[in-house]
């Protein structure tokens, strides 16, 4: 299986609490990443400005993820660029028999995507070298998309069957104003 591109060897980095280094990565995705209305789509480069940090119970990253989602307008469907850029900071602790039995829960959630969002409290740990930053990013990304993306705030929707709808609503309208004028004339004292 190839080897996942949201992992990152932190080799480079001795583990002496204080050391510091600073990458810049182009993450080219192969699969979306994103809720259904609104993704950074296969092929798209998520860049993501990396600093990882020794501490004593593991690796401290601190990120900001920049790329562009895409999607529709949910009311007028007009393809819409959705900006992104968001920082997140995550430790990825060394794995001790302390924490094992954790790990394992935490390992067992990152395969089953759906699980991930349910376990939000589950610990990162480094795997060997490794850290997965594909958790980070995920969030980072959907905490950045709107529920309901709009290419302007005060997008119209679509245009004809708004039209439609004006045109049913103020007939009906006109009509009970016109029966209150009339039923108030009705009752109007007409003498001087
Ligand atoms: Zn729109």
């Amino acid at each position: 299986m190839a080897r996942s591109i949201f992992l990152f060897n932190t080799h480079d980095l001795p583990h002496r609490a204080g050391e510091m280094r600073e990458y810049e990565l182009d993450l080219k995705i192969t699969e979306a990443v994103g809720v259904d209305l609104l993704s950074v789509k296969p092929g798209e480069i998520i860049e993501v400005d990396l600093r990882i940090q020794s501490v004593d119970e593991g690796v401290l990253a601190t990120a900001r993820v920049v790329a562009d989602a895409t999607g529709e307008c949910t009311r007028c469907l007009k393809p819409i660029t959705w900006p992104i850029d968001e920082n997140f900071t995550e430790l990825y602790y060394y794995e001790t028999s302390n924490t094992k039995a954790a790990a394992k829960r935490g390992s067992k959630g990152k395969s089953n995507k759906e699980e991930i969002d349910l376990d939000e409290d589950d610990l990162s740990f480094l795997d060997g070298d490794d850290i997965d930053l594909e958790p980070a990013i995920r969030d980072a990304i959907i905490l950045n998309l709107a529920v309901n993306p709009l290419c302007t705030e005060d997008c119209p929707g679509l245009e004809d069957k708004k039209g439609e709808n004006w045109e049913y609503l103020s007939a009906s309208q006109t009509q009970s104003l016109t029966d209150q004028r009339w039923s108030a004339l009705k009752d109007f004292p007409l003498k001087n």
